[in-house]
């Protein structure tokens, strides 16, 4: 029987291995993690709205109901792509075809400084971490005699304004306002600030224009204070540091202003794009080894023109795609080029407040919102995970609340 094997189940690495369940092949996938993460909404962790728990869900869990796979808990360390073998943490795992779909990290662009200052979000513990410095720097606050040093640790700095930094002033933003005022009525919650950077002169570059001014509007509207046109050169524990000399007090420093290809593309031993991307051909194979694909944020691969972006959507096709391809070549059939079908892009702003573009179509405020509800519900793994956050929406839309407002760990808390 031969063997599949895909490195990385996350959105890309799931679409695979669902297509490839059952089809007479031996699919082993290998992960660092035992479970696969809905990362769009890790930012809902880090802002106390949603357990961890309930945007995980177990690898084996999934592959209990596939047929002809299991899972291998290990990090993958390179390829031997001469011999056909993948080297990881606990051994080598021999393959007659290969997914590499091991996605990306945060991309801090040689910003030392920010990089041992910033948080991110890319895995789970990142949340819970970010969490966990939000709440301490309330608590701190609370006990600070100094006006202006309490104002720092109340000051929430967030850098990069895509979705990722739009969800997240939106949610932290409503969580300070709305939460965190009932739980320090010591505090004057005006004194708070949450600072959204951005380099461009516009939020949300990838939407149209109306869009893009509805949430700059909406967000100041909700107090998030925008910067546009400024970037962040340099930070400390409890500063932040514009490009031109501008200091923000700030012991709280978010960083979503970029991610890069996953440090396994370097190992591959092939010329990188820009990101760090492995460059694929039409049917995402790596050059000179047509039993080798690449797909999700790892796969440079342009489309009239213009690289694909990363984003789930571009994984989930290119890993159903790969499992498909890999079908019709053990069929010996031939294989058509992949071509990515763009549905749309959404992100929320706050309660009631989404944007969403979507066939041409372009809806914001609360349709938007339910769509964007609707859709990240619908995409969930786990019909448990969907009932525990549908509740924990409903919650927070009748009664304001956050209840996962848990200090777990105050280590590395500033
Ligand atoms: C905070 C945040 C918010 C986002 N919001 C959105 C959004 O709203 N909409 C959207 O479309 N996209 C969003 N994205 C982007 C989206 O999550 C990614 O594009 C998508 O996850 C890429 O899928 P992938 O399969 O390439 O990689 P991933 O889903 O990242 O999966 C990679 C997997 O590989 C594993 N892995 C990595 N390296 C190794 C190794 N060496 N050994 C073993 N295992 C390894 C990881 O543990 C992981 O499970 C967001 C990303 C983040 C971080």
């Amino acid at each position: 029987m031969k063997r599949v094997v895909i490195i990385g189940i996350g959105f890309g690495g799931i679409r695979a291995a669902r297509e490839l369940a059952g089809q007479g092949l031996e699919v082993v996938l290998v992960d660092r993690n035992n479970y696969h993460l809905f990362q769009p909404l890790l930012y809902q962790v880090a802002t106390a709205g949603l357990e961890q728990e309930s945007i995980a869900y177990p690898i084996r869990a999934m592959s209990r109901h596939w047929t002809g796979t299991r899972f291998h808990l290990a990090e993958v360390r390179a390829v031997d792509f001469a011999a056909c073998k993948v080297l990881t943490s606990h051994g080598e795992i021999g393959y007659d075809y290969l997914v590499v779909a091991a996605g990306s990290v945060t991309n801090f662009f040689g910003l030392d400084s920010v990089e041992r200052h910033a948080y991110d979000l890319k895995k789970l513990a990142d949340a819970e971490r970010l969490r966990n410095q939000i709440l301490t720097a309330f608590e701190r606050a609370v006990v600070e005699p100094d006006p202006a040093k309490r104002r720092a640790l109340m000051t929430f700095v967030i850098v990069g304004g895509g979705p990722t930094g739009v969800e997240f002033s939106g949610a932290l933003i409503e969580l300070v306002r709305y939460v965190l005022a009932k739980d320090y009525p010591e505090l004057s919650v005006q004194a708070a600030r949450v600072v959204l950077i951005e380099a461009f002169d516009r939020l949300m570059a990838a939407m149209p224009e109306q869009l893009q001014s509805y949430t700059l509007n909406k967000l100041r509207s909700m107090g998030v204070e925008v910067l546009l046109n400024a970037r962040v050169t340099d930070a400390g524990p409890e500063r932040v540091v514009l490009h031109d000399g501008a200091v923000i007090p700030a012991h709280t420093l978010f960083w979503s202003a970029g991610v890069k290809a996953a440090p396994l593309a370097g190992s591959l031993g092939v010329g990188l794009k820009p990101g760090g991307r492995v460059p694929v051909g039409a049917d995402l194979s790596l050059s000179g080894h047509p039993e080798v694909f690449i797909v999700g944020d790892m796969a440079w691969l342009e489309q009239d023109g213009v690289p694909l972006p990363m984003v789930a959507p571009v994984a989930m096709q290119m890993g159903t795609y790969a499992g498909k391809a890999i079908k019709l070549r053990e069929q010996n059939l031939p294989v058509p080029p992949f071509r990515y079908h763009d549905k749309g892009s959404m992100a929320t702003i706050g309660k009631s407040a989404a944007v969403a573009m979507t066939h041409g179509m372009k809806l914001k405020g609360y349709p938007a919102w339910i769509a964007w509800l609707l859709l990240h519900l619908y995409y969930l793994i786990g019909f448990r995970n969907r009932v525990v956050v549908m509740l924990n929406w409903i919650w927070y839309y009748w009664f304001h609340e956050r209840q996962v407002r848990l200090i777990t760990d105050q280590d590395g808390t500033r």
